[in-house]
């Protein structure tokens, strides 16, 4: 017998909703309100909470219209209940009760970032073997676990200040290049400018920072402007090398923690990780006994298949289960 899963995100400004059949993704249907939040250059809370209000129900819809499951067959709700802004985890958990409630079917509550740990074995879960270091790059978050199975997952590094993702965004904001930055500057960027300017990026440990190397390219920016120096070509070779010492400091970190832990496996998931450098230099470290795994595009960000997907496998293998009383866990 098949298994139908319902998954809902609405962490931060993706109101989204997947329908898997077991494994398999059938519908991942994601609404962004990013348009929204373009001219303040970051996400405000409101906005994403209201635009969850208002489109999650015609979210819901799509997903089960595409994968042409009607609410009626599915066997479980996994939705995410944490990490994220309060009231857009509220509006998708609150959601999750009320459709468990209504037809009768169990929920369960999914950490979306351990979510992400799982991306690439969407559709492919012979390839998921334990133990793996996880890697999560995203606009909220930058960690590093050590995941031995679907329930013990254990941080082993994480940024002390500005996620991975928000300082591309900053830098685009402050550079007037446009939101969200990740992918406006993994555009500009070139690789013969990646030592253009000697920036460089925090590292404690298996710890990162990223607010100074953010400041340093917001005072270059000043110091050049004041030489009237500042145009697009000067802009490009300023984004290029912080793309290049912000990345491969994450790299090293990872090639760190591997070798410490003797990782064989390396997965990598969250937004960041559709940098298109990023993913070469990381498929590059594939070699004889080392297999890396990086989330495919359409499930990088955060969305609702990878939360089913979790889901899926927390009630099924290890028989959780979650109450009306789950509550949501803001960042
Ligand atoms: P998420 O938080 O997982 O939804 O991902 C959103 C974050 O990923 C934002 O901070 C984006 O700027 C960043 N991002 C998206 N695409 C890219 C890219 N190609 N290169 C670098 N960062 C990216
Ligand atoms: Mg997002």
């Amino acid at each position: 017998m098949n298994m139908y899963t319902l998954g809902i995100e609405t962490s931060c400004d993706e109101t989204s909703c997947a329908i898997l059949k077991d494994y398999q993704v059938l519908s991942n249907v994601t609404l962004s309100s990013l348009k929204e939040h373009k001219k303040y250059g970051g996400i405000i809370p409101e906005i994403a909470t209201r635009a969850h209000l208002n489109n999650i129900d015609k979210v819901l819809v799509a997903a089960s219209k595409e994968a042409g499951i009607s609410l009626k067959k599915l066997d479980l709700i996994a939705v995410t209940h944490k990490p994220g802004l309060g009231g857009a985890l509220v509006v998708g958990l609150n959601f999750a009760k009320a459709l468990s409630l209504a037809l009768k079917k169990p929920f369960i509550g999914v950490n979306h970032l351990h979510a992400h740990l799982f991306a690439p074995f969407l559709n492919y879960p012979k390839r998921l073997k334990f133990p793996f270091l996880g890697v999560v790059i995203s606009g909220g978050h930058t960690e590093m676990y050590r995941v031995d199975d679907f329930d013990r997952i254990k941080i082993l590094g994480q940024t002390r200040d500005d996620a991975c993702g928000e300082t591309f965004d900053k830098i685009a904001k402050a550079y007037n290049l446009g939101y969200p930055g990740g992918p406006i500057i993994d555009k500009l960027f070139k690789e013969e400018y990646k030592n253009d300017f000697k920036f460089k990026c925090g590292k404690i440990g298996l710890d990162l920072s990223f607010s100074g190397i953010k400041t340093a390219l917001i005072y270059k920016k000043k110091e050049i402007e004041k030489k009237n120096l500042f145009n697009a070509d000067i802009k490009r070779r300023l984004v290029s090398s912080f793309q290049y010492v912000a990345l491969e400091t994450i790299i090293r970190t990872i090639l760190e923690a591997k070798s410490k832990f003797k990782m064989k496996r390396i997965v990598c998931g969250g937004g960041v990780i559709a940098n298109k450098y990023l993913r070469r230099r990381l498929e590059s470290e594939e070699k004889k006994g080392i297999k890396v795994f990086l989330a495919p595009f359409e499930y990088s960000g955060d969305n609702a298949a990878i939360v089913a997907g979790l889901g899926f496998y927390l009630y099924n293998i290890k028989g959780k289960k979650s109450t009306i009383k789950l509550e949501a866990q803001a960042n």
